[in-house]
């Protein structure tokens, strides 16, 4: 039997991810690797998936498990036991499943619960109708109070709500209706994403080119969305959910583990299309398309397409001042990074207190700019 990991000083756990990135829609705001493709293609890709699990030389057991994607929900409950099977380390601490709102029935989260998942995000996006016409979603405030309450009922109480504050037609009130859902719900952990605009969204594409399409002359200015974020992190606050990162909000002792192994720097496995892993050292990164990494494992081949050595004391800072509670830089950290952490310091964007570097709210706004004066 593998012992647990303890790849770190202080005794923390390894983490696996997988990656399911199909959906029954593709979202118009979602700029991921995910999307609609053939059944066929899922399929090998399932066959692919589990062939690389069944693969992999466990050295350790994990301690958490993260199904994300894309949209794991979809897996049948028997694809996804024999999947999750093939994970050693259960009853896993934490084992959180994606979902998309509206196809979670009873057998579901019964199936779910059996496999070992304990913990389901998710992916509301809001709770306004309105907000939600036209961006793929079709679910409704309602069917996600149902199927909180299905969830609770097959013994999986832990569960995160996802929220997107900058979607079309959204105001500091319709923002408000969403966030009085997630007191109503009592929600554990929130997770609020400010609407990336790039070229990889059919949303992002529309607003850059200044077009209409997709409710894009609608998406709130950048300055408002800032103002929506702000406002989530105070109700939330009032809430009892407390901001632990950027993103991240929860009720004591709901902090996702999982997440926080990313911006600890703690070691992770990740399984199919355009998952990372990292060893404590080193970086890999699986092919980014099924197709590729489909092909791939059927041409016998492994699906790391990318290997870097990691870069512990910049991703120290970049991850870790992701943290509300900051990082502890060590005294050779303090004297390499002295010059940036004085100017940000300065600029009112960084702040120490009892031995630790913590951003401050402004510095959360700005988050962006205060990680690109620690890479070198
Ligand atoms: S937001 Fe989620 S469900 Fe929608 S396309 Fe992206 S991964 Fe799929």
């Amino acid at each position: 039997m593998p012992e647990r990991c303890r790849c770190w000083d202080n005794g923390n756990l390894a983490g696996v991810y997988i990656s399911f990135p199909f959906c029954s829609q593709k979202c118009t705001f979602c700029n991921f690797a995910s999307g609609v493709f053939s059944r066929g293609l899922e399929e090998r890709y399932l066959r692919a998936l589990r062939a690389e699990a069944a693969r992999f030389a466990w050295k350790w057991l994990p301690e958490t498990v993260y199904l994300g994607g894309g949209t794991p929900s979809r897996l049948s409950g028997d694809d996804l036991a024999e999947l999750l099977a093939l994970v050693p380390g259960r009853p896993w601490r934490e084992a959180t499943i994606e979902a998309a709102p509206g196809s979670i029935t009873p057998e579901k989260a019964r199936a779910w619960a059996a496999a070992g998942v304990n913990r389901v995000s998710l992916g509301v996006q809001s709770f306004v109708s309105a907000e939600l016409a036209g961006t793929g979603r079709k679910h409704t405030a309602e069917v996600v109070a149902r199927e909180v309450g299905i969830l609770r009922d097959a013994g999986i109480e832990n569960f995160n709500i996802d929220l997107i504050a900058g979607l079309p037609g959204q105001t500091p009130a319709s923002w408000r209706e969403s966030l009085e859902w997630l007191q109503r719900l009592a929600a554990p952990h929130v997770s609020v994403y400010m609407l990336e605009v790039d070229e990889d969204s059919r949303l992002g594409a529309e607003i850059l080119k200044g077009g209409a399409r997709y409710g894009a002359a609608r998406v709130p200015a950048e300055d408002e969305i800032v103002e929506l974020y702000e406002i989530a992190v105070d109700r939330l606050e009032a809430m009892g959910v407390s901001q632990y990162e950027i993103s991240n909000f929860a009720r004591p002792g709901r902090r996702s583990l999982h997440n926080l192994k990313y911006w600890k720097l703690e070691p992770y496995a990740g399984f199919g299309a355009d998952a990372h892993s990292f060893d404590g050292a080193v970086r890999r990164q699986n092919a980014e398309t099924p197709e590729e990494y489909v092909e791939r494992m059927e041409r016998g081949e492994a699906p790391c397409i990318a290997e870097t050595p990691a870069r512990l004391a910049e991703e120290k800072f970049i991850l870790g001042l992701r943290l509300r509670e900051g990082i502890r830089p060590s005294p050779e950290e303090w004297l390499t990074f002295a010059a940036p952490i004085a100017r940000l310091t300065e600029a009112g964007l960084l702040e120490t207190a009892d031995g630790a570097l913590r951003l401050t709210r402004r510095g959360i706004l700005l988050s962006n700019e205060v990680f690109q004066d620690f890479i070198s």
